[in-house]
Parts: C-alpha cells; structure tokens; sequence
C-alpha cells in the first residue's frame, strides 16, 4: 500500500519513493503525490525518473486501496528508486475546477437548496449536476456570478483531520446527495473558511482567489435529478 502523500500536502511537487510493485506497465510506489483520478476529479500526469532514465505516467488511479501509476515504457521493477515529478500546470488547473466545484455546490446548496448528483472535474471543462425543481439559466448564471464575488473578496481553504463522529455533527458535510461518509474512523476535511465544510480526498488551492473566474460554458437538462453545469476557470 502505497502512503498517499497528497492527503497531507497538496503543495508537494516532486518525492522520491521505491517501487513496490510492478505488474506490465503498472507500478505501485512506497509513496506518492501523484492524485490517482476518484471522485469524479482527473489524475495527475507527470513522471518517474530512475538512473537518470525518464518514465512518462500517462494515468494514475486506485484499485482496492492501492494506487497504480501507468507508465508509457516499461523497464522499471520492485526495489528501485524513483524520483516523481507532478505535472505541475496540469495539476493546478484542476485545483482550481476542484475548489470552484466545492464553491458552485454550497452557493447552491445554500441558496436553492440544490444538492449534487455527480461531477466530473477535468482541465478543459468541468461538469457538476444538480438534483434541481426548476432549471433556469438567468438563476444558474445568477449562483456563478455569486461565485465570483467570493472568489474576488478570497476565503482561505483549509485542510485537516476530523474525528467522524464529531465531523458528522457538522450540516451539509457531505453533499454529494447519494454520498454516504467513507467508512473511516478519521475523515478528511476541506474548509472554505466562511463558505463551506466537505469529508473530501481531493487537492485544492490555498486560497479561493486563486480560482480565478468561472465561466459557464453550457446547461444541460437530464432530468430532475440531473441539471448539468459546465464551465472552466480562466
Ligand atoms: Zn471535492
């Protein structure tokens, strides 16, 4: 198992760790700050360096506990050391959707009372849906103007451990409206200091600033349960 350094720290650009398994072109790592795609939010891509050889990771993901790294060459096996690189302006973009998404789904939550039935957090364009009565643009567009305003004024994002039963007491924690708490005595918390409190795994900015501005891109209505939003961050 591999001990998910990005949990703690989602500032680590660059680890070093031992391969500990190796299956084809598959390798688990001892450690790492590679984010494996979960959580409807896309994976890191980077590389592994080993004797000065280059090892592209062109996927990343998490199987039973274990997060798996998919390399474009083979060559590397157990025992080696590497030396990880996150693609770092990849990763940043999809911050910064990340925490917009958190962002969008309290403004909604809190004001209409809209809870969120899935998303799909990637770098081009990001996709949230919403179990919504009426699905009106001008008030869609009225929620990401809201947002906007927050992002302008900054609000800290916070990242620490919570003992569940005490996280549980907290309203609205967890959101996503079919999401149940994971199955841990400790859960992970992500704050918009002032704004909103989630049980999350993901990375974030520090500050809500950095999100930029969120522009809606399309409106899509499946169905009571399923208004989707889409928009990027510029
Ligand atoms: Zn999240």
């Amino acid at each position: 198992m591999s001990e998910a350094l990005y949990l703690k720290d989602c500032s680590i650009m660059e680890f070093d760790a031992k391969v500990i398994a190796v299956e084809g072109n598959k390798v688990e790592l001892d450690r790492t700050a590679f984010y494996p795609r979960s959580g409807g939010v896309a994976n890191d891509t980077g590389y592994l360096l080993a004797d000065d050889k280059k090892y592209d990771i062109i996927d990343v993901y998490k199987q039973d506990g274990h997060i798996y790294h998919v390399l474009a060459e083979l060559g590397l096996k157990q025992g080696d050391l590497v030396h990880g690189v996150i693609n770092w302006e990849r990763r940043k973009i999809l911050v910064r959707m990340h925490t917009a998404a958190h962002l969008l789904s309290a403004i909604f939550y809190n004001k209409i009372g809209a809870k969120i039935t899935g998303n799909q957090i990637d770098v081009d364009k990001s996709r949230i849906d919403f179990s919504l009565e009426s699905f009106d643009r001008s008030l869609i567009e009225a929620m990401v103007e809201e947002a906007n305003k927050m992002i302008e004024k900054g609000a800290e994002v916070k990242i620490y451990f919570m003992r569940k039963d005490e996280a549980l007491k907290i309203p609205g924690l967890v959101k996503l409206a079919e999401a149940q708490p994971p199955d841990l005595d400790v859960l992970r918390i992500v704050e918009i200091s002032g704004i909103d409190v989630q049980a999350d795994g993901g990375c974030h900015v520090s500050n809500i600033k950095e999100i930029g501005r969120i522009v809606l891109l399309k409106l899509e209505n499946k169905g009571k349960t399923n208004r989707r939003i889409y928009y990027r961050v510029e």
